[in-house]
């Protein structure tokens, strides 16, 4: 079950129609209030929420929400502002899509999360392949094309960190704190210098990135395995 918290009726009726196309069962709140009660109800396996609701904040819901659930969280934002974003990635949200968005791109989006779902339980040991690119979490060997990269700790525990996270977007702090240590929030010319390195290493094209991505102005997104 998908729960859309959504007050404008035209993106309701496009999660109904895109969504129900694709087999997902839906359940439906209007308002914040609405979207609490049916957290609880319907228990969701993934939540679209909008931040501007008409009784109260997304990001309010969003922590109520967290109070006692951990079901993944997609903000679907028309507002444009960065820092709600962050806040929303930062406050427990699994990830966010901007409007307008293709529907490929939110049902890609939902496909990522209900996996991140279900590979919180302990599992096999986390490999992951894209392309050439393949990381052993277990072993800790990265390979490009069956050939070994070396990396530096710190380059390996920023891969490491967004391979576990695989196709979700992680914000400055959140690596910053995961990878450095939570004094080293504000440090974002860290990330430039080793998203620069390991571009360096693993990109085709470092100029062109299509594993390590850029959320300007949010973060960085390591791109879904296959
Ligand atoms: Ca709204």
């Amino acid at each position: 079950v998908i729960l859309t918290v959504e007050d404008d009726g035209q993106m309701r009726r496009f999660f109904r129609v895109t969504l129900g196309a694709r087999g997902f069962q839906l359940a439906e709140a209007n308002t914040g209030q609405e979207g609490l009660a049916k957290t609880v109800a319907a228990r969701p396996d993934v939540i679209l929420l909008d931040l501007g609701l008409p009784d109260m904040d997304g990001l309010d819901l969003l922590e109520r929400i967290r109070e006692f659930s951990s079901v993944p969280v997609i903000v679907v934002s028309g507002r444009t502002g960065e820092d709600e974003l962050v806040s929303a990635l930062e406050m427990g949200a699994d990830d966010y899509i901007a409007k307008p968005f293709h529907e490929r791109e939110l049902v890609a989006r939902i496909q990522v999360a209900l996996r991140h779902a279900a590979a919180r339980a302990p599992g096999e040991p986390a490999v992951y392949t894209s392309g050439e690119l393949r990381v052993d979490l277990a072993k800790r060997v990265v390979t490009l094309s069956d050939r070994e990269v070396h990396l530096t700790p710190t380059e390996y525990a920023l891969l490491a960190m967004l391979v576990k996270n695989a196709g979700k977007v992680l914000t400055h702090r959140m690596l910053l704190a995961g990878v450095w240590g939570p004094d080293a929030v504000e440090q974002t010319q860290y990330l430039r210098v080793y998203f620069g390195q390991l571009r360096h290493k693993l990109e085709r094209d470092p100029a062109r990135p299509v594993l390590l991505l850029n959320e300007p102005g949010v973060g960085y997104r390591l791109k879904e395995p296959r």
